[in-house]
Order: C-alpha cells, then structure tokens, then sequence
C-alpha cells in the first residue's frame, strides 16, 4: 500500500508520484495526530504536513 508523506513545498510532486504508481487519483490528508507530527519529508529534510495515500 502507497503511503506519501511530504512537506507543503512537495506536495505538488508527491501527488504526482501517487497517481504515476498507483494509477488511482491519491487521497492527501493532512496530518494532524501527534503520532506522525515527527515524521520527515519523503524528498527533503522537512517535517511532513500531508500524507498521501
Ligand atoms: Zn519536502
């Protein structure tokens, strides 16, 4: 199962990768549980703001 995280500033691009490998219109979520609020940015060093699924 795909899963994105990304940053605002890649969001763009990591929605555009989700669609390339999945083939499906991908689901952007917004991450807000304290959980995921340390998880990074799959194409640079920040923290992620959205998942992509
Ligand atoms: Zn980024």
């Amino acid at each position: 199962m795909l899963l994105i995280f990304t940053c605002i500033e890649h969001s763009d691009r990591a929605l555009d990768d989700a669609l390339e490998k999945t083939g499906e219109p991908p689901n952007m979520e917004k991450i807000s549980d304290e959980s995921n609020k340390s998880t990074s940015c799959s194409y640079c060093k920040n923290q992620a703001v959205y998942k992509i699924k």
